[in-house]
């Protein structure tokens, strides 16, 4: 078994639903467990058009190769009507493997770690809320990038249903 982390965002839709939606979907398969949810975070759009994002992190543990693991993110894009006219083009759901343990590689299809994960606040923040001390060989400890993004806007959001975002996360303002 493996634990891997992914990324979620989109914006086109009621995309909080539609992350929610996907998360159960993922949920339902028998190759993997959820270990983690993040909160639900909203930001700017980075390199991109369009309405802001909304965006979270999960944490798996899995039973699937990492192309296994990029397959079951592409079906799932798929069927909630992701499309790709255009690079960076938005959209109502997009999946990103962040890290797959134990993987390093550059291939076009399936880099890991995800190579821009460390540039972006909303993988930052989602992220170190569920795994504070997260650490890749290469790139040491990964609450010490928060500074570096600290200019991204970003929000995080109330939980709707529960207090579970209540306790302490990491913010750019406090590092
Ligand atoms: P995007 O437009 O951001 O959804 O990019 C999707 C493309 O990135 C697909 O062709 C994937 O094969 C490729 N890709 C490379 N590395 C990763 C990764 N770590 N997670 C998800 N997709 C990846």
């Amino acid at each position: 078994m493996a634990r891997a982390f992914i990324g979620f965002g989109g914006n086109i839709g009621d995309t909080r639903q539609i992350i929610t939606d996907a998360i159960v979907c993922l949920a339902l398969r028998s190759e993997l467990q959820i270990l983690a949810k993040s909160c639900f975070y909203q930001s700017a759009p980075l390199e991109a058009t369009g309405d802001d994002y909304i965006n979270a992190v999960i944490e798996i543990e899995t039973e699937l190769t990492p192309y296994g693991l990029l397959h079951v993110c592409q079906v799932i894009e798929k069927e909630f009507g992701r499309e790709r006219p255009y690079s960076n083009a938005p959209r109502t759901l997009d999946l990103d493997i962040l890290s797959f343990e134990g993987v390093t590689q550059n291939e076009t299809e399936l880099m890991l770690p995800h190579p821009r994960m460390v540039e972006r606040s909303f993988v930052l923040l989602p992220l170190l809320e569920i795994a504070p001390d997260f650490f890749l060989p290469n790139l040491g400890a990964l609450k010490h990038y928060l500074p570096k993004v600290a200019d991204q806007k970003i929000e995080k959001l109330p939980c709707r249903n529960c207090n579970c975002g209540e306790k302490a996360v990491y913010s750019p303002a406090s590092h």
